[in-house]
């Protein structure tokens, strides 16, 4: 056994509904812009060829039900409603027709993002971490088997914030579809159990403030909620 000078980071998990034991989170993975009429709201072209990704720290993982502080460096904190599918077997170079079989579960995620630094970042050619990266920015509901959802497509996405509808649309919206991403992300990495690959937001983002209550769904999955908080 390793000796380690200071306390190991804990393990994130998101509950899987109807399993006692919990889904361990290994990476976060973000599809950008996969909706046209996202894309078109940020004033940006679709990449229609194929997905081109972010990644989230595991640590910002919040479960939904959550108060989220509002975070540090920001004036314009957005909310992102979006579908999230995780890995259950590995996946590396498949085919759009063998990627399905490497989903395990889907939920709702909320991609919190500090929209300022993210534009700032884009002005200046620079990354997006301190935009997309924030602490307890990926919000995340209990985890529905795939086997219990059927095929994606026709199911509503939609987010309110204090009850007030912002985002609605269909998953049929997403350019990339969840094997389409999956195949293309296999390129790249050896996806494996513990990747969580969070789809890309539809249109209607938009800024929360201190005390805003936000919640959302997708047809057949549990649905999510987060309070915003006041800042520190
Ligand atoms: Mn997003």
């Amino acid at each position: 056994m390793t000796d380690y000078l200071f306390d190991t980071p804990k393990v994130q998990s998101i509950p899987v509904k109807g399993e006692a034991a919990e889904y361990p989170v290994h990476r976060i993975f973000c599809v950008g812009r996969n909706y046209a009429a996202h894309a078109a709201e940020m004033g940006v072209e679709v990449d229609r060829e194929a997905p081109f990704y972010f990644t989230k720290s595991p640590q910002a993982v919040l479960a939904s039900g959550s108060t989220l502080t509002y975070p540090p460096g920001t004036s314009n904190l957005h909310y992102e409603m979006e579908l999230v599918m995780v890995i259950g077997k590995p996946a590396f170079r498949v085919s759009v027709d063998d990627a399905a079989e490497a989903i395990y579960a889907y939920g709702c995620g909320l991609d919190m993002t500090r929209r300022d630094l993210q534009q700032a970042g884009k002005d200046k050619r620079r990354p997006w971490d301190l935009g997309k990266d924030v602490e307890g920015s990926a919000v995340l509901s209990p985890l529905t088997t795939a086997g219990k959802v059927g095929q994606i497509g026709p199911q509503r996405i939609h987010l309110e914030v204090n009850g007030e509808i912002k985002q609605d649309a269909r998953l049929s919206d997403m350019i990339h579809g969840v094997a389409e991403v999956i195949a293309d992300l296999s390129k790249f990495y050896h996806l494996a159990p513990g990747d969580v690959i969070m789809t890309g937001t539809p249109a209607g983002v938009g800024p929360v403030v201190a005390g805003d209550k936000i919640t959302g769904g997708i047809d057949g999955l549990d649905p999510i909620a987060l309070t915003i908080g006041a800042p520190e």
